[in-house]
């Protein structure tokens, strides 16, 4: 399902003050989020369920254009590497959609357990996995749950005050900016494979 197909060329649209602007939003929640898991003594080291199974969609360009600009600095044998696993869970992914199986594929950017563009990784990447709460304009907060390994290994602390809102806040007026900026219309959702053959198409 793939869905706008920006045929890999965005990144180079894309004004450079923008992507600074990505940098210390991320900044700004890795250190909102560094607090939090300090606070709990919570690491994400030896997790045996690995978030990077989980199948996240992403709704930024101005992330898909970062994360562009990662896998650019990788040798090119890696790049086709990547790729040849970014079409084996395309593939895999259809197979099991069409028989309404629940899917646990490895993001095609892990390797040894690790993310190899970690410096480049989207927002919902760097924040999964501590509770967390969100106000929607007009609403109430919602609490959002930790993963089953912060739950396993910290859900009997008490929780530590972890506002999502004015990162979500700060990305969506980013977003909107540089949706202006390069006449882009269209709802933006990918996987991280989907990106990554869509950069190749
Ligand atoms: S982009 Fe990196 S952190 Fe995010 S799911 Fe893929 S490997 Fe994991």
């Amino acid at each position: 399902m793939m869905i706008p197909v920006l045929k890999g060329s965005i990144e180079s649209t894309v004004p450079s003050v923008f992507i600074q602007r990505l940098k210390q939003i991320y900044t700004a929640m890795d250190h909102a989020y560094d607090r939090a898991a300090n606070n709990y003594g919570f690491t994400c080291d030896g997790c045996r369920d690995n978030c990077c199974r989980t199948r996240f969609y992403h709704h930024t360009l101005i992330e898909y254009a970062y994360l562009k600009e990662g896998l650019m600095t990788l040798k090119p044998e890696m790049q086709d590497q990547i790729k040849l696993r970014a079409m084996t869970v395309s593939d895999a992914t259809e197979k099991t959609h069409d028989n309404q199986e629940a899917v646990r594929l490895m993001c095609p950017l892990n390797f040894a357990a690790r993310c190899i563009l970690y410096p480049y990784r989207p927002m919902i990447c760097r924040l999964h996995g501590i509770p967390h709460e969100l106000k929607k304009p007009g609403q109430q907060s919602i609490m959002g749950p930790g993963c089953e390994t912060f739950n396993r290994r910290c859900g009997h602390k008490r929780y530590f005050h972890f506002e999502r809102t004015p990162f979500y806040f700060d990305m969506a007026k980013l977003e909107q900016e540089v949706k202006q900026a390069l006449g882009f219309k269209k709802k933006f959702k990918m996987s991280i494979s989907q990106m990554i053959l869509d950069f190749h198409s």
